[in-house]
């Protein structure tokens, strides 16, 4: 439902969770948030009420100037905790949160399974985090670009790996996307109002663009990863 995501300057996740909760109006029925220290990706999610991960990342604070977040409308799988976004790969070294349905989910998942794949969810979007680890050879863009080629649905979404420090990339089809550039770094969100404040300037994805975020700099590519100059 809804996305933030940061990289740059200051610790992720006052502001990830500031974002969400500026994205509250929307309805949702679980919230979470992945942060990187390069070493290690801390993962915070919860059913309920934003408040609920709040307590979470207060008694187990998730470190790093480098996160995204997620408040979840439920479509494919109950309001749990383990439903909620971030999904992570099964080696905990890629996270993803996404907007949408994954329309042809259970395919996927079945030629996941049968390849040995574990499931932690019973979301459609958890599929997304295992194509992308599949394909995922040390860079993030081409691997999801690889994944979203397979997937029929519609996607906001926004992915880090922990082998790329300060990078995020986001993907859009069907639901939106913004990139804001501001003082302390670069942010990713669904829905401008959540960079209020944080963003001097945004710019909106369109369908099929995909983006690529650093601490200090970004870019929009297209499906097949041609640069597409915005201003
Ligand atoms: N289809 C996904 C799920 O149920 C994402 C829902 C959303 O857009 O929040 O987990």
């Amino acid at each position: 439902c809804g996305i933030v995501g940061f990289t740059g300057r200051r610790e992720a996740s006052p502001i990830l969770l500031e974002g969400l909760r500026r994205l509250e109006y929307r309805g949702y029925d679980s919230a979470g948030l992945v942060t990187s220290t390069g070493s290690q990706l801390h993962l915070r999610k919860k059913a309920g009420r934003l408040s609920e991960l709040g307590k979470v990342v207060s008694a187990h604070p998730a470190p790093g100037c480098h996160g995204i977040s997620h408040t979840r409308w439920a479509t494919h799988g109950g309001a749990t905790d383990n439903n909620s976004h971030p999904h992570l790969n099964e080696t905990n070294d890629i996270a993803l949160v996404h907007n949408g349905v994954i329309e042809n989910f259970a395919a996927l998942k079945h030629q996941l399974q049968t390849s040995g794949v574990q499931f932690r969810s019973d979301t459609d979007t958890e599929v997304l985090a295992h194509l992308i680890s599949h394909y995922y050879h040390g860079d993030l863009v081409t691997a999801v670009r690889q994944a979203l080629a397979l997937v029929k649905g519609t996607y906001g979404i926004a992915v880090i790996a922990k082998a790329e420090p300060g990078v995020i990339v986001g993907a859009r089809l069907g639901s939106p996307l913004v990139v804001g550039v501001g003082a302390d770094g670069t942010y990713l969100a669904s829905d401008a109002n959540a960079l209020a404040g944080f963003a001097e300037k945004v710019v909106y994805l369109t369908d099929r663009q995909i983006c690529v975020l650093s601490e200090t700099d970004w870019e929009v590519r297209d499906q097949d990863l041609s640069p597409v100059s915005v201003s």
